[in-house]
């Protein structure tokens, strides 16, 4: 199936590392993305041993390790009086567990570096100001329409074009998303706003009733990210690009210990974003289109996998479509390799956010007695998430060969 032209909705993070995945495995790949230019929006995010192993396979190694920052733990506080919960050692301990270093980046520096990578092994393939707005089923390719009128016909199409699918609701309809009760405030402070030696190179988790505030070092560690997830009913906008009220994410955190007030007190703006749940779907496939990342997996951000997984996804579905017959069979190998682990994920995702957002006090305590007891618990958790090796269980990737275009 080498000559198989295949369409990429939405050059997000998980559509650009599907795309360097499918390219590197011979296939004549495009990206259509919506926006007029590439970019991510100016937050971080966390990149497991899982996804960090897809990256290098795609090329993106030493660009990352000069961008992204390894954090020495992540410490679990208590959110008025600092006192350390518990403490997970993340760095050279993480490394020599997993083999992978964890690590925090920026949005827009890991979107730039998965686009230059797809970019060398597919130079001019991303077309921008290209918004899907219909998918056709033809006898054995699809066609897709755009907003400009265009259109054009591949042989599969890849949905990754986000949590408000286009393609996911051509093929299944509209989805059913539950409102968790739960809105997360974000926003960035540069380092130097801040008293000396107040933020450490970790990972800072303030636990507390109803609400939980994480934050941790970008860019070189020149910028500190912060997200609060607090328990709020009256606000329903699912999206990261609408901006929230400054005063209202200081009035959530009053009362809560200075050093979070010290980082509210150095931000410009910020975001605010509805926490939506779902269900997995049962399917991901319809003839030769599929799903991809959080078109088909949106899942809550408390494990920090939803870019990780939609990483996975491209590495995954490369390997089935290079190794099987038919596109449908690709497909159909593709989902059943990726559901239930994907599924898992985001049903744990589900979990972790009820365990942060307790608020009977007594849960609390025990919840924070067993975790002190055993600091590792969390890290033996995620062993099955972060040990997973595509390369191991699905061939390495090539260098592609020669465009066919
Ligand atoms: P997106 O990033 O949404 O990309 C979709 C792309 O498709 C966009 O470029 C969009 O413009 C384009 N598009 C949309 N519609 C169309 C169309 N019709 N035509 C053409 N193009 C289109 N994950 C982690 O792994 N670690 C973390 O630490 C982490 N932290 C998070 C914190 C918060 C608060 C939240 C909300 C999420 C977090 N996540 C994290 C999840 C992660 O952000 C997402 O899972 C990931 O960005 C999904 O990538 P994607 O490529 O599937 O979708």
């Amino acid at each position: 199936m080498k000559s198989l032209r295949v369409f990429v909705v939405g050059a997000g993070l998980g559509g650009l590392a599907a795309a360097s995945c499918l390219r590197r495995s011979g296939f004549d790949v495009t990206v259509f993305e919506q926006a007029a230019a590439l970019g991510e929006v100016g937050a971080g995010v966390q990149i497991g041993p899982n996804a960090v192993r897809v990256l290098h396979q795609i090329g993106i190694k030493d660009g990352f390790e000069k961008v992204a920052v390894r954090p020495i733990s992540l410490d679990v506080r208590d959110w008025e009086t600092a006192r350390i919960i518990n403490t997970i050692t993340l760095g050279d301990t993480y490394e020599a567990r997993y083999g992978l270093p964890y690590y925090h980046v920026h949005r827009a520096d890991l979107h730039t570096l998965l686009a230059d990578a797809f970019e060398a092994v597919a130079p001019g393939c991303i077309r921008l100001n290209a918004k899907c707005i219909g998918l056709e089923q033809l006898n054995s390719e699809v066609r897709l329409t755009f907003d400009d009128g265009t259109s054009a016909v591949g042989d599969v199409v890849i949905g990754a074009d986000g949590i408000h699918s286009s393609v996911r609701e051509a093929l299944f309809g509209p989805d059913n998303p539950h409102f968790t009760g739960m809105v997360a405030f974000r926003g960035t402070v540069p380092l130097n706003r801040l008293p000396p030696g107040l933020i450490e190179c970790k990972g800072y988790n303030w636990s507390g009733p109803h609400h939980h505030f994480v934050h941790y070092l970008l860019k070189g560690g020149s910028l500190v990210n912060c997200v609060g997830v607090c328990d709020q009913d009256d606000w329903r906008v699912e999206s990261w690009s609408v901006e929230g009220d400054m005063d209202e994410f200081r009035n959530e955190c009053t009362g809560l210990h200075d050093t979070i007030q010290a980082l509210i007190g150095g931000m410009d703006s910020c975001f605010k974003w509805a926490l939506y749940d779902r269900e997995p779907l049962a399917q991901w496939s319809r003839d030769h289109t599929t799903l991809l990342g959080d078109a088909c997996h949106p899942m809550l951000p408390f494990l920090a996998q939803g870019a990780c997984m939609a990483i996975e996804d491209g590495y995954v579905l490369a390997h089935c479509l290079r190794t099987h017959d038919s596109v449908a069979a690709g497909l159909k190998a593709y989902e059943t390799i990726r559901l239930p682990r994907v599924s898992r994920v985001q049903l744990g995702a589900r979990e972790r956010g009820k365990t942060l957002h307790m608020s009977d006090p007594k849960a609390m305590a025990k919840r924070n007695a067993q975790n002190a007891a055993d600091p590792a618990m969390r890290a033996r958790e995620m062993d099955w998430i972060y040990d997973h090796d595509v390369a191991a269980e699905y061939g390495v990737l090539n260098e592609p060969q020669p465009a066919s275009r």
